[in-house]
This record gives structure tokens, C-alpha cells and sequence, in this order.
């Protein structure tokens, strides 16, 4: 048990089960002392993010569809009522139609290119928009993005000028809340196994190759990613913001 997170109290949106990032994000929050709470996207997954949360002692678990404004309004506004103010915010959500993963990138629909955009990258827009009133001085916020942002990556399609638009985000963000001591960045992460991943066509592929060719020769765990999110998250990175971190054992620098 650590430290780092002491006092802090923070709201994490992305879990789905114990192999999402965002659990993994939780979980090394929770041994650095923070307070959580949880939302989650559906009943079906509140019923895998539910002891998820008990198991991290979390009571605050929370509906929410990030593409509906009142459900993110209701999340901050019981973290008011049940705190008073929070401190850290964890924006680990993504969707975009499997259709839209597949064929050729010109062929994607009107309607898959917005769904993409608005869960994808709007989103942490809208969250952060409703979070700014009751985030306490020196706060923090983290979304998950991906190399697929920066460079064409097989199969990730709509989902990498999701991932554009998302970083582009971060940094409007973080210019627009540094004077009040808010402070915004993201981690793009290396491929890991989880529910999102296995919407992208040869997943395993992606996997395979990480593994040989990043300078690290391994893959990437929730819990590296966790770890990284802690020191965003805490004081340790008080003067970092609008930056987009990689935790992907140096992949993004060999494969220009
Ligand atoms: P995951 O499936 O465990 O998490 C994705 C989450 O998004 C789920 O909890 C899902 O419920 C939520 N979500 C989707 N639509 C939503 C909506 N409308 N409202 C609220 N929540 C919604 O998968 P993950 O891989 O842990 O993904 C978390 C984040 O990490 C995503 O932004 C993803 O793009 C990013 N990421 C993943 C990888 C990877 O290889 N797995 C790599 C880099 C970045």
C-alpha cells in the first residue's frame, strides 16, 4: 500500500470487468489510498463493475451513457452531495461500430464516423465540461488513447481519427483549465486483450508483433498502464499537463 493517492477521491469511467484498463487504473489508485467511484455503462455491466468496486471498498456506483449529458450531470452531482468536491477523473471509454473497424477506411458510414467521434473523443469534453465545477485545485484528468491517433495502425480505422480528435482534446483542455490548476493528459497504451480490443480485425496479430518488435519485448499489462495513471493522477506530475504519455515498451518508436 502506497501513498501517492492519499486523500484524493476520484471517479473512474471505462470499467467493464477485471481485464479493462480502467480496472487496472483502479485498482493502483485504490492501493495509493484513493477513494473511488465507479461508473458503468449498462446493467448488464453493472453487474461485473459492482464487485469490482466493493472489492476496492467503493460504494459510489453510477449509471452512466457518456452520450447522454444528463447521466454525466447526475454522476458529478452525487459525487457532490457524497464529497463535496473530487480530485481525479479516469476517462477510459471508446466505441466505435465493428462495421466500421472492417473494410476500407472510405467507406465509412455518416453515421459510424459521429458514434465514433462523440464516445470516443466528444465525450471526454462532455465529462470533463460537468467535472470542472466540483474538481478540487491541483485535479487531475486522464483518458486512455492509442498510437492509431499518430499513425495508420492496421485494422483501427475510425478508430484512430477518434483517438486524433481525443488528443487534440487533451490539449485544448488542458490550456483551457491550467489556470484553474487543472491539469489534463492521456496514456496511449499498447495493445492489451480486452473487451474493445477484440472489436479490432487480427487483434492477435497486433499482439504478435509487439511483442517482437517493441524495444521491451513485452506486452503491456493493465497493470503497467495502472501504474503510469498514478503518477498523472498524483502530485508527482503536478507540472505535466496536455501531454499524451506512452506506455507501450517504446513500440511508437519503431515503427514509423
Ligand atoms: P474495455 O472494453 O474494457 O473498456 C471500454 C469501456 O468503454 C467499457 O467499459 C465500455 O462500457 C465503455 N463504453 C463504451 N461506450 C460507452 C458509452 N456510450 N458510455 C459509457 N461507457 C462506454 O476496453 P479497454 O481496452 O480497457 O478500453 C479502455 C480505453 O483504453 C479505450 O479508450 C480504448 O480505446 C483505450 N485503449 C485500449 C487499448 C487496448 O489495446 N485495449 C490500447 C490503447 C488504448
Amino acid at each position: 500500500m502506497g501513498n501517492l493517492l492519499k486523500g484524493k477521491r476520484g471517479v473512474v469511467f471505462g470499467v467493464a470487468n477485471n481485464r479493462s484498463i480502467a480496472w487496472g487504473i483502479a485498482q493502483a489508485a485504490q492501493r495509493e489510498g484513493a477513494e473511488l467511484a465507479f461508473t458503468y455503462l449498462n446493467e448488464a455491466l453493472e453487474k461485473r463493475v459492482r464487485p469490482l468496486a466493493e472489492s476496492v471498498g467503493s460504494e459510489l456506483v453510477l449509471p452512466c451513457d457518456v452520450q447522454n449529458d444528463s447521466d454525466i450531470e447526475a454522476v458529478f452531482a452525487k459525487l457532490k452531495d457524497a464529497w463535496g468536491g473530487i480530485d481525479f477523473v479516469v476517462h477510459s471509454v471508446a466505441y466505435a461500430n465493428a462495421d466500421d473497424l472492417k473494410g476500407r477506411f472510405h467507406e465509412t458510414s455518416r453515421e459510424g464516423f459521429a458514434l465514433a467521434m462523440d464516445v470516443s473523443a466528444y465525450s471526454l469534453v462532455a465529462v470533463t465540461n460537468k467535472a470542472v465545477p466540483v474538481m478540487n485545485k491541483g485535479g487531475s484528468i486522464v483518458t486512455l488513447t492509442y498510437l492509431g491517433a499518430a499513425q495508420v495502425v492496421p485494422h483501427y480505422r475510425v478508430m484512430g481519427v477518434a483517438k486524433a480528435a481525443l488528443e487534440a482534446c487533451v490539449r485544448e483542455l488542458a490550456v483551457d483549465l491550467g489556470p484553474d490548476s487543472i491539469r489534463v493528459n492521456a496514456i496511449s497504451a499498447g495493445p492489451i486483450k480486452t473487451l474493445a480490443a477484440s472489436g479490432i480485425s487480427d487483434f492477435r496479430d497486433l499482439l504478435g508483433a509487439f511483442e517482437v518488435r517493441s524495444p521491451l519485448r513485452k506486452l503491456v499489462t493493465i497493470e503497467d498502464v495502472g501504474d503510469t495513471a498514478i503518477y498523472l493522477l498524483s502530485d508527482l506530475a503536478r507540472a505535466v499537463t496536455g501531454e499524451v504519455h506512452y506506455v507501450d515498451g517504446g513500440f511508437n518508436i519503431t515503427t514509423a
